[in-house]
């Protein structure tokens, strides 16, 4: 599969992105690893393309960031948004109502997020 992010780099078999640190969660391993399903809020349309379909994402929030996302096949991060979204539930920084514990999917997150291969150091 293809970065979303970038022009011409593939995705490892974990969806990790070497050139841009993002990662693309399918659909079915979010499903399998979050205790339920990930809120998201508002958003809009995204520019990017599914990895998966070729098809142009949504762009909804989760934990207020914005991410890609296909709802057939999953969801991508970048780097940055990664962080956001796991520095975000982990600092009880989520202030909708009902509050949907994010810590707990939080926890889930994370462990889906370790199945990524980092880069090794040459
Ligand atoms: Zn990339
Ligand atoms: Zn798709």
């Amino acid at each position: 599969m293809r970065c979303p992010a970038c022009d011409d780099e593939q995705l490892s078999k974990h969806g990790a992105c070497r050139a841009c640190g993002g990662i693309w969660l399918s659909e079915e391993l979010v499903h399998e690893r979050l205790a339920r399903a990930p809120m998201f809020t508002g958003g809009g349309y995204s520019e990017r393309h599914c990895p998966a379909c070729d098809e142009t994402m949504d762009e909804p929030l989760l934990f207020d960031v914005p991410i890609d996302r296909c709802a057939a096949h999953g969801m991508w991060f970048d780097k940055a948004e990664l962080e956001q979204v796991i520095a975000r539930a982990n600092l009880g920084g989520w202030k909708s109502t009902p509050p949907p514990k994010p810590e707990d999917s939080l926890r889930m997150l994370i462990a889906a997020v370790g199945a990524w291969d980092r880069p090794k150091r040459s």
